[in-house]
């Protein structure tokens, strides 16, 4: 039996092993199981369900991959992508708790020294240690290039001053990935990466900030910041492409999350429709009822091949991935807003009730359009990867 959480049309396709398959199946399995954790996290304060989720996760190893020795399926961008769908499915502080500890320890796995990798990583895949990855500032957001929180060398150490803003797990992060101004060429040219414990002296949230779907989130300021040259993730002047190399990677991942939120949408709107009695009859006797849900069904179709398809040449190291995880996010991000907003509208007044199940995704799904590259960024890198031979 297949999780409401997954397709299984969908799960026997190709594109899929079936160590894939056994490992999404448990793992949205688990999250059913985990159902009165994710009604407590709600209530709790964002930084201890966080908490509280990765030791979770954590604790039952859906993180172990992060501190493999050898690289497997298990971490591969298909199982990542159908662990978020599954958690996002089941609690949007799960998938948050998950996907984060996936892009702060991503760079370490690619990027880092033996030492930063075995100082961080097995932290990170116990869920013991929360991580975050800051980039983005408040005139550096989409244009990455623009960063201008600096790193000046001084002896063996570097000093990091500056502000990086919207930073996921900024409040309760062990270790930060931060990419700086190091001024080894220009624009784009001159960034590096380092990783700065949560605890150095000079790093501390400027505010945390209250978002609309709660999750620990913060703006941060780096005073006088001191790390020890070895702090140096990759190479001096590599930190554009330590970015954009996770930036790509994570990117197919949020259509999965995406993915998610719209089936347990689609679901919810499908349950409600069957059982709410109006004119004699239930709403889904209603032919335009019909034709919302079977539309529903061919979005989440099209976002679960796209994805698929994105996750699949990323592991298979085709060159084509990049463009294709911009449309599968693209895609699946606007497909799960509209589903989601039809699943509200089907709902009507009970949809609007907050912390009702529609209200809960309406507000969480919404981010997905914004961060890891905006709707319109995305239309820029497909416009941009078109064929030239075929306009010809
Ligand atoms: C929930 C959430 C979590 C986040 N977590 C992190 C994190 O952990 N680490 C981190 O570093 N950052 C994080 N961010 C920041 C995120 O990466 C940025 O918000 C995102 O890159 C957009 O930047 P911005 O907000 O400055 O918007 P801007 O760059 O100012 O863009 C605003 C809008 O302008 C439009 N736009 C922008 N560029 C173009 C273009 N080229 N063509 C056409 N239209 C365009 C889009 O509509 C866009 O939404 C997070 C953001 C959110 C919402």
């Amino acid at each position: 039996m297949t999780p409401n959480a997954l397709d299984p049309d969908i799960l026997r396709l190709p594109f899929y092993t079936d160590a894939h398959r056994d490992r999404a199946r448990r793992l949205a399995q688990w999250c059913e199981e985990q159902a009165p954790l994710w009604t407590e996290l709600r209530t709790d304060d964002p930084d201890k369900a966080v908490r509280r989720a990765l030791a979770a996760l954590g604790g039952a190893g859906w993180l172990d991959f992060l501190a493999a020795a050898e690289p497997g399926s298990d971490g591969d961008c298909r199982a990542v992508c159908l662990a978020r769908e599954a958690l996002a499915y089941a609690e949007d502080l799960a998938d948050f708790a998950f996907s984060i500890q996936v892009l702060s320890a991503t760079p370490i796995l690619r990027h880092g020294s033996p030492e930063q990798r075995q100082r961080y990583l097995p932290g990170l895949a116990a869920g013991t240690l929360a991580g975050a990855f800051a980039v983005s500032e408040e005139q550096a957001g989409s244009d990455v290039a623009a960063v201008a929180l600096t790193a000046e060398r001084d002896g063996a150490q570097y000093v990091l001053n500056g502000a990086k803003a919207w930073i996921a797990n900024g409040t309760v992060a062990d270790v930060v990935c931060v990419i700086a101004r190091t001024g080894e060429g220009p624009g784009p040219l001159g960034l590096t990466a380092f990783l700065v414990p949560g605890d150095t002296p000079g790093l501390r949230v400027r505010e945390p900030i209250e978002a609309m779907a709660p999750r620990p989130f913060a703006h941060l300021v780096f005073e006088d910041c001191r790390v020890p040259a070895d702090a140096v993730l990759g190479r001096p002047g590599r930190g554009f492409v330590v970015a954009m190399d996770l930036l790509e990677r994570a990117r197919v991942t949020v259509g999965a999350a995406a993915l998610g939120f719209a089936r347990r949408a689609a679901d919810a709107a499908q349950a409600h429709v069957r059982r709410r009695a109006i004119y004699g009859g239930v709403l889904f006797d209603l032919p335009t009822v019909k034709f919302e849900l079977a539309d529903m069904e061919v979005q989440l179709n099209a976002a679960s091949l796209l994805v698929g398809r994105a996750a699949w040449e990323l592991d298979q190291g085709h060159r084509g991935f990049a463009k294709h995880s911009s449309i599968a996010k693209l895609h699946a991000t606007e497909a799960a807003q509209r589903i989601v907003d039809r699943c509200v509208q089907l709902h009507g007044a009970a949809g609007l009730v907050a912390q009702s199940l529609p209200e809960r995704l309406y507000r969480q799904v919404r981010a997905l359009r914004v961060y890891e590259g905006a709707s319109e960024v995305q239309q820029l890198t497909i416009a941009g990867a078109l064929d030239a031979r075929r306009a010809r």
